[in-house]
């Protein structure tokens, strides 16, 4: 009880911007702090400055809906999402931050035979790869989920589910504080406030980046980590990402008395569904079609998420909608990353996240950190080269990423 009115800093007061460090990383979501973390700490590589436009976790890290799961549908995307469920299995205790992670399961619902037979195979490929992924019947159904409606004659009957008791829930903020501290202790130097403007090239080699009131940052690397913004960053080091930018939507019920204890998503019903520690209902949705950069949300959303959240949970009929919110999403045209170098020598990315890329934070931090500290490009994120699309190596997972997160 002593401590709790002390004021503590979370992490130290923003210094003096040097001219130049060893690493240069643009965005302070979930990635670029993860990033930073993992190079002190697997690497020792201490002179690293993150540049973010606005205040930590603006972006995407602090608008998501905090799913975490690894029943991807690809062998690449399994085992990849699979390594980062274990780090963030550890990473409360290894941060000394409760990051609030409940392991609760995760239900994938389906509608129909054709539903049925995807997630049978998704269920193979994840037990190929050792993850918890089982598809179960509406009886085990009820018992997972027992306040939502399994109606025979609804328009969108149960006919099943893809069960997998590792996803579950985490605090997205304590992620980006936990982080964002870690990289700080680790020595890395966090500026919010700093736009980057443009990078700077030397004989096809990024050489550093240059702020948007015209101050050069040299770099011996730069990692861009914007999400959202990916195409537009690597469009200042000549890049261009196959990548289009959308909104997605989310919106929260006042508290409500705990109904749901596992997550629930239905990709036919474009929602998806949780309860949060405070007895909020979550409720989310697939991406708007058209693309944007503004985050604003539509009453549209609101009408048909509130729809089909109703069709399974009928007892919210009375709940009230708390607040809604939008954050941008960088899809890529087979739904997986772009991970790791690209033509441009010492600019690397992590993007095309999509709505996913919250649950990758560690392992894209760990990997990324290798690539940069040792030039080479980790096993696991070989498949998500930027090349992949220069060369028809597709990783699709349109039928895992969709509207489940
Ligand atoms: C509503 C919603 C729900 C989602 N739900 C889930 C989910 O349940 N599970 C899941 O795994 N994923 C989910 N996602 C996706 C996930 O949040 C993102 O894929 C992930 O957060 C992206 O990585 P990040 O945290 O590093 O990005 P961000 O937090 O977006 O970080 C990028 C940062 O770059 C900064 N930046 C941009 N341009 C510049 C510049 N020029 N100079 C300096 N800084 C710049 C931005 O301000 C931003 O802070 C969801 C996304 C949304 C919007």
């Amino acid at each position: 009880m002593l401590d709790i009115f002390r004021k503590r800093r979370m992490w130290r007061k923003t210094q003096e911007l040097k001219d130049h460090y060893d690493v240069v990383i643009i965005g302070g979501g979930s990635h670029g702090l993860a990033t930073a973390y993992y190079l002190a700490r697997d690497h020792g590589v201490t002179d690293v400055c993150i540049l973010e436009k606005s205040y930590i976790g603006s972006g995407a890290a602090g608008r998501n809906t905090t799913i975490l799961r690894s029943n991807y549908k690809t062998p690449e995307g399994a085992r990849f999402y699979d390594a980062s469920v274990k780090l963030y299995e550890g990473l409360s205790a290894e941060l000394n931050f409760n990051l609030l992670f409940s392991q609760e399961g995760h239900l994938t619902l389906a509608h129909t035979d054709r539903a049925m037979f995807v997630m049978t195979e998704r269920a193979e490929v994840n037990r190929l790869q050792g993850i918890d992924s089982k598809v179960i019947g509406p009886d085990e159904v009820a018992r997972l989920a027992p306040a939502m409606s399994l109606e025979p004659d609804a328009v969108h009957p149960v006919m099943g589910a893809l069960y997998h008791p590792p996803g579950g829930i985490i605090r997205h903020d304590a992620v980006v504080w936990g982080l964002a501290r870690g990289a700080d202790r680790g020595g890395a130097e966090i500026h919010p406030y700093r736009e980057v403007a443009g990078i700077e090239r030397d004989n096809g080699r990024a050489t550093g980046v240059t702020l948007a009131d015209g101050r050069r940052i040299g770099a011996g690397h730069v990692v861009s980590a914007t999400a959202g913004w990916s195409s537009t960053i690597a469009g200042m080091a000549g890049l261009e990402l196959p990548i289009t930018t959308h909104i997605l939507q989310a919106m929260v019920t006042e508290p409500l008395k705990p109904l749901l204890d596992i997550v629930i998503v239905s990709s036919q019903m474009h929602v998806y569904i949780s309860q949060t520690d405070r007895g909020e209902f979550l409720i989310g949705a697939e991406i708007e079609p058209w693309t944007t950069y503004r985050q604003q949300g539509t009453l549209n959303f609101i009408q048909e998420a509130s729809r089909h959240t109703l069709e399974l949970f009928p007892q919210l009929e009375r709940a009230r909608i708390l607040r809604s919110w939008a954050g941008l999403c960088d899809i890529s045209p087979d739904y997986s990353p772009i991970l790791g170098e690209t033509e441009v020598d010492g600019f690397s990315v992590s993007a095309g996240w999509g709505t996913y890329g919250f649950k990758a934070a560690p392992i894209v931090g760990r990997t990324m950190a290798e690539l940069v500290a040792t030039g080479k490009t980790p096993e696991l994120i070989q498949p998500f080269a930027l090349e992949r699309f220069y060369r028809d190596r597709l990783v699709s997972e349109l039928g895992a990423a969709a509207v489940s997160h």
